[in-house]
């Protein structure tokens, strides 16, 4: 069976770059998904950044302008952060930038129509315990966060995010293991056994702030161990592989 991997980082932090450091050591695929600003404070990567991260291969998607959430702004608004967020990558890159990710997680009808309206090929969600990339190339689901979630906190995310027949035996893998490790090695055997998507997506300041470089450390040799290069992409290639987008 055939498993795709891939990679996805939210929120264009500064330590996006450590990361893109140990995913190029291991050849792994990734998208970066940056806000131009974060309106919550935290410190963004600039052009340069940006530049240097496509020029090693990595995907840049937008992810509005100054991390706007949809639910909390107002539709116009919303379209122009979107937008702009996309413009200003677009303009540092020299290049069309496909991919969008939505701050939080958070889209409903009218907020991913605006992404679609702005020009955008496809939208990543935080819907998790998926093992394919769906059907909508506006709704991308992931597998995992690189986060360490108890479980009661797993439990209640796959009960509140539908969608209760597919996940089920990722939700039920990863429930079986109490460990960030434990269950990033139990959904990659499975994805290997099964085929699909392995999608793994976090935030490299969350890495910094719980201690875990280490387990994403093991995680990155395994994949590059069990999965060949060409398999290890980025979302936009997933999605192509899928023909979802062009
Ligand atoms: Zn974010």
């Amino acid at each position: 069976m055939t498993l795709l991997v891939t990679t996805s980082w939210d929120d264009g932090h500064p330590l996006d770059r450590r990361l893109a450091e140990r995913l190029s050591h291991h050849g792994i695929g990734a998208t970066f998904y940056c806000p131009v600003t974060n309106r919550e404070g935290l410190p963004t990567m600039g052009s340069a950044d940006w530049r240097a991260l496509a020029a090693a291969g990595f995907e840049i998607g937008g992810h509005t302008h100054d991390h706007a959430y949809a639910s909390r702004t107002a539709p116009q608004a919303w379209a122009e952060q979107v937008r702009r967020g996309k413009a200003v990558l677009e303009d540092a890159l020299g290049a069309p930038v496909p991919g969008f990710a939505y701050p939080g997680g958070e889209h409903g009808a009218a907020a991913r129509e605006a992404v679609r309206a702005s020009g955008h090929a496809y939208a990543r969600t935080i819907d998790n315990l998926h093992g394919d990339c769906g059907p909508d190339a506006f709704r991308m689901p992931t597998t995992l966060q690189v986060y360490p979630h108890p479980r009661d906190v797993l439990a209640r995310n796959y009960v509140r995010r539908g969608q209760w027949r597919q996940r089920a035996p990722l939700a039920r893998l990863a429930l079986a293991h109490a460990t960030l490790d434990a269950r990033l090695d139990a959904l990659l055997a499975h994805g290997l056994a099964h085929g699909g998507v392995l999608h793994v997506w976090g935030h490299s300041w969350e890495i910094e702030q719980c201690g875990l470089w280490a387990p994403l450390e093991c995680c990155l040799s395994r994949i590059a161990a069990a999965v060949p290069r060409e398999r290890r992409l980025t979302n936009a290639g997933v999605l192509q592989r899928a023909g979802l987008i062009a």
